[in-house]
């Protein structure tokens, strides 16, 4: 497979005035082309702030320290502001948790559409407007001939989310970023969401980054899957590795918070318990160090190296060295 981006060693962070947040911490991965990857973690863990990094949409005080984001060949770190305004929505497209912050109450959703295609393929306004229909259509909205002079307004959470996706994809981008996409909205129209992404994923052949905090939500959309705590990658594999024989304590504890349907009520949902480190004096040692429940000494004193359970599934977790201690986890999560 082909690779289409390679974050190397990223670091990100926030100079603020109390001091250096260190919100990314050396993260590291490749998404090849047409693949869907999910980054999963909870809020602080520096998912979304490395996909920001990305985009080079960090707001003041982030900055990107070192590291580089290979993207088609080309380090986005070192384009200029225009160089990136030409790729984002072209090259890169984002889409984001809540769709009425990213749509414009004034424009019609088929002019909002339209602008898009017009300004990046330099298409003429009827053959954009029959193009906008055309991805109303494609991301599942009804009439589309009809919905596409509507204005945001006119149209339900779902549908919006439906046109963001519309907008996102209209100028064919090789790699979609979707943040949070689905976290707005309740969980039938969050399901028929996932579901078009998958579909759309299949029929054009678009990278997808899927960022959430919800493990279960990326399971039937990603091959892969990134976890991410406290600034770094703790574990990474394919969808099946990570959910059926995970190998980070952290990852073990996402699953357990998934809502699941073959137990009762009471036992679904079993939080991590804690909170995240503090990134302005991240731990010298392993990040989930506080909140594991198999912490050594050395996990206190030394942060852990990658171990590979094969080429493509890694684990940052001391667990893994041929000396630890053997420690089997039950996540409840059945074939
Ligand atoms: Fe837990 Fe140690 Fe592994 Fe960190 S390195 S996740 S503290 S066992
Ligand atoms: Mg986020």
């Amino acid at each position: 497979s082909e690779k289409l981006l390679e974050v190397r060693n990223l670091k990100t962070s926030f100079y603020t005035h109390v001091g250096e947040v260190q919100a990314v911490r050396g993260v590291s991965y490749t998404i090849n082309k047409g693949e869907a990857v999910g980054i999963v973690g909870e809020s602080g863990s520096g998912k979304s702030v490395t996909s920001m990094s990305i985009m080079r949409l960090l707001q003041f005080p982030g900055k990107i320290k070192s590291g580089e984001i290979i993207f088609k060949g080309e380090d986005l770190v070192k384009k200029s502001n225009k160089e990136m305004m030409s790729i984002r929505g072209n090259e890169i497209a984002m889409i984001f948790q809540d769709p009425m912050t990213s749509l414009n109450p004034v424009y019609t959703v088929g002019d909002q559409i339209m602008e898009a295609i017009i300004r990046h393929q330099g298409a003429s306004k009827k053959e954009a407007r029959e193009k906008a229909i055309e991805m109303l259509r494609l991301v599942g909205i009804p009439s589309p001939e009809k919905r596409v002079d509507n204005y945001p307004h006119e149209f339900s959470g779902g549908m919006r989310q439906r046109a963001m996706i519309a907008i996102a994809l209209s100028c064919q981008p090789d790699l979609l970023i979707a943040d949070e996409p689905t976290t707005a909205l309740d969980v039938t129209i969050q399901a028929q969401i996932l579901e078009l992404m998958k579909d759309l994923k299949e029929k054009i052949n678009t990278s997808i980054i899927l960022i959430t905090h919800d493990l279960g939500v990326v399971a039937d959309v990603c091959s892969r899957i990134i976890v991410m705590y406290g600034g770094l990658i703790m574990e990474e594999g394919t969808s099946e590795e990570i959910f059926y024989e995970p190998k980070h304590p952290y990852t073990m504890g996402l699953l357990k918070s998934i809502p699941r349907m073959d137990i009762d009520e009471k036992q679904r949902l079993i939080p991590i318990e804690g909170t995240p480190p503090d990134l302005l004096k991240p731990p010298k040692g392993c990040p989930f160090a506080a909140r594991c429940p198999y912490a050594m000494k050395i996990c206190v004193e030394h942060m852990p190296p990658y171990f590979y359970v094969n080429e493509g599934h890694r684990a940052m977790c001391w667990l893994l060295h041929d000396e630890a201690p053997k420690v089997t986890v039950d996540t409840g999560v059945r074939k």
